[in-house]
């Protein structure tokens, strides 16, 4: 935990006694603490507002060799980090992993113009939703007739032949999924939609075709979206593709076509280098595993008082779906959560219930403090 939080309330500021609050939230989510030490030294120091001294990074133009450096430096340490060739470009995007939900489909369906999809819950739905728009999508498989209980076994997956891509999405942030195994769709072009689980464990870029991420997450702050392509996908977009969405010509520009994300760009450069002092992908694996086990133990030894709908080989170990059995009880959790300092432990908005989002910034103390008091509530309401 930070030494100290700031917490705005309206114009008055509290400080809040170090480790009292830990943030569930879904995303955005919280960062770590020495990351937003960083943040407010570089912007709360004497260097602000640029009116003498050196501007702040914000208040470089992105074409100076100052930002050039930091984009280079950014896209060096994440593909070092991830283990990311040359075969493969690293853009740096705006407009979320939603605008991607378009922009899959507009850079790669080219001329076979239909792909497959795995419907896993809301957010490959929302995905599948939008690539309709752009092509012949067929949901090869899904779980929505088992309410999202479970990935689909892939040996029941009807995939299309002609396909120019399967579409997955690794963590079903809203519903509390996660693939915990590659699809081995043969030489068709496999896409992930990682958002939530991004940097929480090593991965073999290899398997891929496109990986994107917001970064909102695990990489930061909102307003940055990353895309990492296979160079010999690159040449298949559809020519009313937005040149800066277009990925062949970001990736000529250095996905500098247009002013770049340049603070979301600062604060992945900070994440990045904390993840490294942190010990990297497999530190943050190990971490995620046990900050998810402390908290389905809890659920799980609860006697039936709590409910995760999720099928234990499928479970996310990022965000953990569930509720109270009795669901009436649901607001009365949230509100004595929050008072006990566990916050924004409410589902996602078209789902309900409960959700405890775990994200590579969460202490373990964090999940442990979660589970005690889901044991206290449970005896209590029980
Ligand atoms: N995909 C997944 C898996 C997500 O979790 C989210 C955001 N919660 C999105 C897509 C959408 O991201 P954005 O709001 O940045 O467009």
């Amino acid at each position: 935990m930070r030494a100290e939080r700031m917490l705005l309330t309206g114009s008055r500021r509290r400080t809040v006694t170090p480790g009292t609050t830990y943030n569930f939230a879904g995303g955005p989510s919280m960062l770590p603490a020495s990351v937003l030490a960083q943040v407010r030294e570089e912007f709360a120091g004497e260097e602000l507002a640029g009116e003498s001294g050196r501007p702040t990074i914000l208040e470089a133009p992105f074409s100076s060799a100052r930002f050039r450096s930091l984009i280079e430096d950014t896209e060096l340490r994440l593909r070092r980090l991830v283990g990311i060739s040359d075969e493969y470009v690293v853009l740096f995007l705006q407009g979320g992993a939603t605008a991607q939900f378009a922009l899959v489909p507009l850079n790669l369906l080219g001329n076979a113009g239909r792909a497959d999809y795995i419907e896993t819950g809301y957010w490959s739905h929302r995905a599948i939703e939008e690539a309709q728009r752009y092509g012949w999508i067929n949901v090869a498989s899904s779980g929505a007739a088992s309410h999202f209980s479970s990935i689909p076994k892939p040996d029941g997956w009807r995939l299309d032949p002609r396909a120019a891509y399967v579409h997955i999405t690794s963590n079903e942030t809203a519903d509390g999924l996660e693939y915990h195994w590659t699809p081995d769709v043969g030489s068709t072009a496999l896409v992930s939609d990682m958002t939530a689980a991004f940097l929480t464990r090593p991965i073999d870029v290899a398997r891929y075709a496109v990986i994107y991420a917001s970064a909102q997450k695990n990489l930061g702050v909102a307003g940055l979206t990353l895309v990492v392509v296979r160079r010999d996908v690159l040449g298949r977009a559809h020519p009313h593709t937005p040149s800066t969405f277009h990925y062949a010509r970001q990736a000529d520009a250095r996905s500098m076509l247009n002013t770049p994300p340049m603070f979301a760009i600062y604060v992945a450069n900070l994440i990045l280098q904390w993840l490294d002092r942190e010990g990297g992908l497999a530190e943050m694996e190990q971490r995620a595993q046990q900050r998810s086990d402390i908290v389905y133990a809890a659920i799980d030894r609860s006697d039936g008082f709590y409910r995760c709908p999720v099928e234990r080989q499928d479970r996310s170990r990022i965000n953990i779906c569930f509720r109270p059995a009795n669901n009436d009880l649901t607001p009365l959790f949230l509100e004595q959560a929050m008072r006990h300092g566990l916050l924004n432990l409410a589902g996602h908005g078209r789902i309900g219930g409960l959700r405890a989002s775990l994200y590579n910034a969460m202490p373990v103390a964090g999940a442990h403090t979660l589970a005690q008091w889901l044991g206290e509530f449970a005896r209590r309401y029980g």
